[in-house]
């Protein structure tokens, strides 16, 4: 039997999509290692929304190299954020890559299992996932993002958005359900986006209503939202419905508009605050997490301040926090074309 090695890097979504990637690979007959050494198939599921990632993605594509010319049976997959479109420069450069795969894209991994080792392909891409079904699962609900954030390379890696079916979602939170999952969290790059594109538009409220239902499911969280989109409806029903979470992970960014405006938000301080209070008035419990980035290009001394100042009147529970640092361009030919992400 081929063994297989997952290397993730970066966000809820990519964990997820690693573990959608596996379950897919045993159907086809592949099991997993626990050593990346022994494995006959490398699967890179990258970041490159920090600078950090990025450089650490390009260390294991240059270890993986020096791994194929011991091993050329080796296979080497890479998919997540590191892959754009120019997948032709991609094989240029990383010619020791057996295959580029956009990110989410299970079909594309599918076809080249289905080459390599052809066992079952049935319906495969839609069974729910039931590797290792643990109490606490990420269920990604929305692919990619309408928003272009100025400093956000998400929107160019992930496409726009794209909601799963609440039907098709529902399905597979049952199936988790009846083998013992309790506690799910729906993930979206905005979740709040949830819903408008799909035949007949629906909110997120809509599919929290339905998950709630579900027997056997304790808890339902969500990741991550967007002050612009969280309508009120929404706060309505997470504080109406018993099984979801009351805590909200709301990315501030900065309490300064002339910062938010540069970095494309599309929201004012004063708005944040109001929707602050709305939350706060419909659920005083609530726990409130959010995402600040420090140094974005020309912040000054007085817009550090404003965040400061929001973040000692709002009082979250948590905050995390990244600092802005210049990209060292050009780490590979045609890379991107933001000049400065975060480190
Ligand atoms: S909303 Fe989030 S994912 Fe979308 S562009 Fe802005 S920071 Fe990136």
């Amino acid at each position: 039997m081929p063994s297989y090695y997952i290397w993730t890097i970066g966000c809820q979504m990519n964990k997820a999509e690693s573990q959608k990637m596996a379950d897919h690979l045993e159907t086809f007959g592949y099991q997993v290692t626990d050593a990346l050494q022994k494995a006959d198939l490398v699967i890179l599921n990258t970041c490159v929304v920090r600078q950090s990632a990025e450089s650490k993605v390009l260390g294991m594509l240059g270890y993986l190299k020096g791994m194929k010319n011991q091993k050329p049976d080796l296979s080497i997959l890479v998919t997540g954020c590191f892959v754009d479109s120019d997948i032709e420069q991609l094989e240029k450069n990383f010619p020791h890559v057996d295959l580029f795969i956009k990110p989410s894209d299970y079909i594309g991994l599918c076809n080249w299992a289905e080459r390599q080792s052809p066992v079952i392909t049935e319906d495969i891409v839609r069974l729910p996932s039931n590797h290792e079904v643990t109490v606490s699962v990420f269920i990604p609900i929305i692919q990619g993002c309408n928003n272009f954030c100025s400093y956000c390379i998400v929107p160019y890696r992930r496409g726009r958005e794209m909601s799963r079916p609440i039907d098709e979602i529902a399905s597979e939170a049952i199936e988790l359900a009846k083998h013992g999952t309790r506690e799910v969290t729906l993930l979206g790059q905005n979740v709040n986006s949830y819903g408008h594109d799909l035949p007949v538009p629906s909110d997120l409220g809509d599919l929290l209503s339905e998950l709630n239902h579900i027997v056997g499911l304790e808890r339902i969280r969500f990741l991550t939202n967007h002050p612009k989109d969280m309508s009120r409806q929404l706060i309505l029903a997470i504080g109406s419905l018993d099984k979801v979470c009351q805590h909200i992970n709301l990315p501030l960014q900065s309490g300064s508009n002339h910062v938010l405006n540069a970095m494309k938000r599309g929201y004012t301080a004063e708005q944040y605050r109001h929707l602050i209070g709305n939350i706060r008035r419909q659920m005083p419990e609530v726990a409130l997490s959010t995402d600040v980035i420090v140094g974005f290009p020309d912040e000054n001394d007085e817009q550090f301040k404003q965040t400061l100042a929001m973040l000692e009147e709002i009082r979250f529970d948590t905050v995390h926090v990244a600092t802005y640092s210049p990209a060292q361009v050009p780490l590979r030919p045609r890379s991107i074309r933001i000049i400065f992400r975060l480190r």
